[in-house]
């Protein structure tokens, strides 16, 4: 496990490191801490700096920061649409103070009236979930649960939540009112992605009342594919390899587009008996689909000026 190291302030709250889908749109991303202790083997995040894992900052000051960065946005007519919470890291991995500035973090957004989509694999606590209660229509709760097996989860991710834990989570937050949508990803070929694999997990979303679920495939390249061999065993990354090589046996991002249309068309046939909607990640298969898997909230109107004089 990584070392985690304190510190007060980030330069910038906010980045702009967004999905494809959301490049044009008011929308800004956020994340408590800098790298992840979490760290999924085949995280492309985490591949920048493999010795990210070992120097993971957190930042204590965070809920002010965002307080007084939404102020001057809110001076200046710019305030975000909506924020991306933990798009490059995990902020619930365990960590009460992590917890904490979390929680100062989703209240100062919706204080400002910033909608929240908030992705997560990690535990929400009960603070936080209790927050998120109070202003149900300002946030979207993402879980995300890439198979229920447990050599999935040893070999590919071990220190996420378990997928039993996350359930009972989503379960909590449904019956406090909170929207909650489910995702499976990465899905990895002949790991995760049987119609069986989906069915048991489609069935896992419906009974704690998620209706929405998007899917992608493993986004791979060279450096997921360095990390997975230096992490996973040969046997595997050797296994998993010729998914990902193209026609001049060139390392590819993508498993092969026919292949992936099928599944997904499987994938969205098996949701429909079960009356969801699996929605396919645009920005994770571009070749395919366009479009935004995002629930997006209305704009934030601007305040309408005050007419002091009337002629
Ligand atoms: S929890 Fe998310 S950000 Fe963290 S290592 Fe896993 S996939 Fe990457």
């Amino acid at each position: 496990m990584g070392e985690l190291r304190i510190r007060e302030n980030k330069s910038r709250a906010f980045t702009t490191g967004l999905p494809q889908c959301l490049a044009d749109s008011s929308v800004l991303a956020f994340n408590v801490v800098s790298g992840c202790l979490v760290d999924c083997h085949y995280c492309k995040y985490q591949t920048k700096d493999p010795t990210r894992a070992d120097s993971v900052h957190l930042y204590t000051m965070l809920g002010q920061q965002v307080r007084d960065e939404l102020a001057s946005m809110s001076r200046r007519n710019c305030l975000p649409q909506m924020v991306l919470f933990n798009t490059v890291s995990e902020s619930f991995f365990g960590n009460a103070l992590a917890n904490q500035v979390a929680g100062e973090v989703i209240e100062a957004l919706f204080a400002a009236g910033v909608y929240v989509n908030l992705t997560t694999k990690g535990l929400m606590p009960r603070s936080v979930m209790e927050i998120a209660s109070r202003s149900p229509h300002l946030i979207t709760v993402t879980v995300n649960v890439a198979s229920l097996s447990e050599s999935f989860h040893r070999l590919f991710e071990p220190r996420v939540a378990t997928p039993a834990d996350r359930f009972l989570m989503i379960r909590r937050l449904r019956e406090m009112g909170v929207p909650v949508r489910g995702r499976i990803e990465p899905l990895i070929p002949t790991e995760n992605d049987s119609p069986k694999d989906i069915e048991a997990l489609l069935a896992r979303f419906r009974d704690v009342g998620v209706k929405d679920v998007v899917v992608a495939y493993l986004h791979y390249g060279v450096d997921v594919a360095n990390r997975l061999a230096r992490r996973v065993s040969r046997v595997q990354t050797a296994l998993l390899g010729p998914w990902y090589r193209g026609p001049n046996g060139e390392t590819v991002h993508l498993v092969d587009k026919e292949y992936r249309k099928r599944k997904y068309a499987e994938f969205k046939q098996i949701a429909q008996r079960y009356s969801m909607r699996l929605l396919v990640c645009a920005c994770r298969n571009a070749d395919i689909f366009s479009g935004r898997c995002f629930v997006m909230p209305a704009p934030i109107k601007a305040p309408e000026k005050k007419v002091l004089f009337k002629e």
